[in-house]
């Protein structure tokens, strides 16, 4: 095949206007038809409101002074005065709030795939690690009833009235307890509901209005918590990383946070890709290649690349790393720094108020192919349903020139004012297929 076929296969606009894209990755097809990219991102209505200053610290419960109302933490990030940055890990109920978190990993109250799971199906138990961590954090008064309590609100939220989780004696609520300690389900949750000195409720901490060295911080150690999911069980064969912000993204809270979900299966996703990659082992570099000659580059440094995602349902921006593969926990400072830089920056160009979901990919330890870490944030705006139900062909109401044109001059302005890091934009970028490997 040629690679002006390649080319148009991947993407083509066609005499009217109508912008096609398959997505060589998943076959994913996508048009968009014109006349519709030029409306405003469509944003959810929501009033705005000043924030009241007094309730600083317990806006939802992320909020640190709010620390009892999750589980147990698994570990914090602590900035300290000098700047430097220091992992907790296995604090004390009473040691919660001698600092405060900059980023807490917690087990999430509602998992989506539960410690029951793991227990009935892989009969998955407490390391002895996990064993004694759980029995330390009980003996203290102060532990025991964080437990208590966070147990009796998850049974009293799945519809135990409260008679009923009274009625319930410790020896029924404390095996309740073992998925905090034991579970694959985590959340790591950024300090600030409002960015610092925001006075209106519009003006939520987001992933783009951290720094960039906190946003390094915040990748790194999720990164660390996705290799340590791969040690919960020989049975986890993937750990799903992604990022929800706003309702509309699927976030049941409006304070930044990713989750991260340990699987006993390859995500329909990546078995795709993996397919994929076997028929076809420069996929990449073909993917690249088109959108470095259909002008698709958003920004580049030495350790990746940002560009338009073609063949999403969602305008989507891709994250690349460059260089041979690597998974996320492997990444050198540098290397994650670099990736860092680059989802930060399209985080803060895309804006905090346009819902979206930051997914991260990456080759499941078990599978030998050169499967390539990236990662993808979709703007969660208005779709049109009906047509995609019955055709399987999606509709996406801005092709990825248009998400380039939204995207280059907010970064151009951004780095300007020094709020992201340096890179190179658009024009200035030099990218090769050499550079994927
Ligand atoms: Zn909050």
């Amino acid at each position: 095949m040629s690679k002006e076929q390649i080319d148009n296969q991947a993407i083509q606009r066609l005499a009217d206007g109508t912008v096609k894209q398959k997505n060589m990755l998943t076959g994913t097809e996508v048009w968009t038809v014109p006349g519709r990219g030029h409306r405003p991102l469509t944003v959810p209505t929501q009033s705005v409101e000043p924030i009241d200053p007094e309730k600083h610290g317990e806006y939802c419960a992320f909020c640190e002074n709010r620390y009892l109302e999750t589980p147990p933490e698994k570990a914090r990030i602590v900035r300290h005065e000098d700047g430097s940055w220091q992992k907790l890990r296995g604090l004390s109920a009473s040691e919660l709030s001698e600092t405060t978190a900059e980023f807490r990993r917690i087990p999430n109250l509602f998992e989506i795939v539960s410690y029951k799971y793991w227990h009935l199906n892989h009969g998955h138990v407490p390391s002895e690690a996990e064993h004694r961590r759980m029995a330390e954090y009980l003996a203290s008064s102060e532990g025991y009833d964080h437990v208590m309590r966070v147990v009796k609100m998850r049974l009293m939220a799945s519809g135990k009235t409260a008679e009923e989780v009274d009625a319930m004696d410790d020896s029924q609520l404390l095996p309740e307890a073992s998925g905090f300690f034991s579970g694959g389900h985590d959340l790591i949750v950024a300090k600030n509901h409002y960015e610092p000195g925001g006075q209106s409720t519009a003006e939520l901490a987001s992933s783009g209005t951290l720094t960039p060295e906190e946003h390094y911080q915040y990748m790194k150690f999720t990164a660390e918590a996705m290799e340590d999911l791969y040690g919960l069980n020989e049975n986890v064969r993937y750990v799903a990383c992604f990022q929800n912000w706003l309702k509309p993204a699927g976030a049941s809270f409006d304070h930044l946070h990713k989750q991260l979900v340990a699987i006993d299966a390859h995500s329909v996703q990546t078995d795709a890709e993996l397919g994929r990659l076997r028929r076809d082992p420069e996929i990449y570099e073909k993917i690249m290649k088109v959108a470095v000659t259909r002008g698709l580059i958003l920004a580049q440094n030495d350790h990746a690349v940002a560009l338009s995602g073609i063949g999403h349902r969602y305008p989507s921006v891709a994250i690349w790393p460059l260089g041979p593969s690597y998974n996320p926990w492997e990444a050198t400072e540098e290397q994650m720094r670099g990736v860092s830089d680059l989802v930060h920056a399209i985080h803060a160009a895309t804006g905090r108020d346009v819902p979206c979901n930051e997914e991260w990919y990456h080759r499941p330890p078990d599978i030998a192919s050169p499967m390539r870490w990236r990662l993808l944030i979709k703007w969660r705006i208005s779709t049109l349903a009906g047509f995609e139900g019955g055709t399987r062909i999606y509709l996406n109401t801005i092709d990825p020139w248009g998400v380039r044109d939204r995207v280059l001059p907010e970064l151009r302005r951004l780095r300007d004012e020094g709020k992201i890091a340096d890179m190179r934009l658009g024009d200035e970028c030099r990218i090769s297929t050499d550079d994927l490997s």
